[in-house]
């Protein structure tokens, strides 16, 4: 954050057309072109160098308030190719042994936990006890128990603690919470959420129960739990949960396959989802109101995101998830900014409560009554 950058932000006006524009187009095109961001960087190292984590890197390439400047990785050949695409150099990479160490680098301001689901706690609470920011993944631990460890380390360490709910900052998403913030939806009475895709290869991790926590939910079903909260706008205070496995082989003891689950809000909402690893491409919110509906498919996927209203097509403009996260979580980080809706440790405690109590309910048969 130290340094300051500039960063110029160019806007693509193909000479063809300069010709048929106003004095006062152009006047706005070279203001715009030559408008600088002078603002604080968020300077991020990511741990884990898998999938995830090079969609992130690529997509913070394009971030004006955030920048890769080092990597945590248990491989070193990623961590070489990594240096050379991303430029990142080598005072500012670091393997799981090491990475205590962070902490006399004040280069970096954060790190980003893209690993498996089980190593985000052990080592969240590393990074803050380094003094480093902490971005978690999602699910950003295994159960509520562990989330409120990682709270609890985080303020210790005076550090921020956020989780990579990338859908929180999504214009479309963010369009029907607006509406339904102004009324425009009416009382609002029903959410289904649909998530979930056939999952391949069966000795991944995310098939590994003490490395994913789970099956389907932890990894996908997540996103219709924490899309319920904030397409409803309220906290459940009640959910039932039944499971469906039919391959016992694949989908072992713990990690779940299939799981419907029901919520209910103290307005009387309720909400119906499905959570799975067994259907392909299933990615649909709808919301139900007095006076109007949203839609919402594909609802969480990288984009773009397609959607409509009882008023129309959803029509605003796509733009890289990832990108826009990082630069947000560099305001929220760096400025104080606070989101629309919150992305904190204590938004993902929220999440895992009613993960914990999904999977009793799953257990016991029984309704489970909610606190958040
Ligand atoms: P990958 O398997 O592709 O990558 C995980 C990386 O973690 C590995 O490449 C490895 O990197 C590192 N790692 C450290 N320890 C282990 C271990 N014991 N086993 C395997 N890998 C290890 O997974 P993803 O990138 O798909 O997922 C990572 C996290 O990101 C998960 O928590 C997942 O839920 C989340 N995610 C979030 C998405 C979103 O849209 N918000 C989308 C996809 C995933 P290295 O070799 O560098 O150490």
């Amino acid at each position: 954050m130290k340094s300051r950058r500039h960063f110029l932000q160019t806007i693509a006006a193909p000479l063809a057309v300069l010709p048929f524009l106003s004095k006062k187009d152009l006047e706005e095109i070279t203001d715009n072109r030559s408008k600088r961001y002078d603002g604080p960087i968020l300077r991020v190292a990511i741990m884990g160098l898998g999938s995830y984590g090079t969609r992130v890197a690529d997509a913070m390439q394009s971030c004006t308030k955030a920048k890769l400047v080092g990597v945590i990785s248990g491989t070193p050949s990623k961590i070489t190719n990594w240096q050379a695409k991303y430029n990142i150099p080598e005072k500012n990479c670091y393997n799981y042994e090491n990475f205590d160490n962070i902490k006399n680098n004040p280069d970096i301001d954060a790190v980003y936990i893209i690993t498996p689901n089980s190593l985000h706690k052990p080592y969240a609470i590393r990074v803050a006890k380094a003094g480093k920011h902490v971005i978690s993944e999602k699910p950003m631990a295994l159960n509520a128990r562990e989330g409120e460890e990682m709270v609890a380390a985080c303020k210790k360490a005076n550090v921020k603690l956020l989780v990579g709910y990338r859908m929180h900052f999504e214009p479309k998403t963010l369009e029907v919470i607006r509406m339904r913030k102004d009324g425009e939806f009416g009382k609002i009475l029903f959410f289904q959420g649909l998530s979930g895709f056939r999952i391949g290869d069966p000795t991944q991790w995310r098939l590994n129960k003490q490395l994913a926590g789970g099956g389907s939910m932890m990894d996908i079903g997540i996103y219709s739990v924490n899309g319920a909260r904030y397409m409803v706008g309220e906290e459940p205070v009640w959910v039932t949960a039944q499971e469906t496995k039919t391959d016992p082989v694949k989908f072992k003891e713990g990690v779940d396959q299939t799981i419907q689950f029901q919520l209910g809000f103290p307005s009387g909402a309720v909400a119906s989802c499905l959570s799975t690893y067994d259907m392909n491409g299933l990615d649909k919110f709808y919301l139900n109101g007095e006076k109007g509906f949203a839609e919402m498919q594909p609802s969480t996927g990288y984009g773009p995101i397609m959607g409509r209203t009882h008023k129309g097509e959803l029509t605003q403009p796509h733009k890289t998830h990832q990108t826009v996260q990082m630069d947000e979580m560099s305001d929220i980080i760096l400025t104080g900014k606070q989101p629309i809706v919150p992305i904190d440790g204590e938004e993902a405690v929220k999440d895992l409560k009613i993960m914990d109590a999904i999977f009793e309910a799953c257990r016991t048969g029984k309704k489970i009554t909610l606190e958040l």
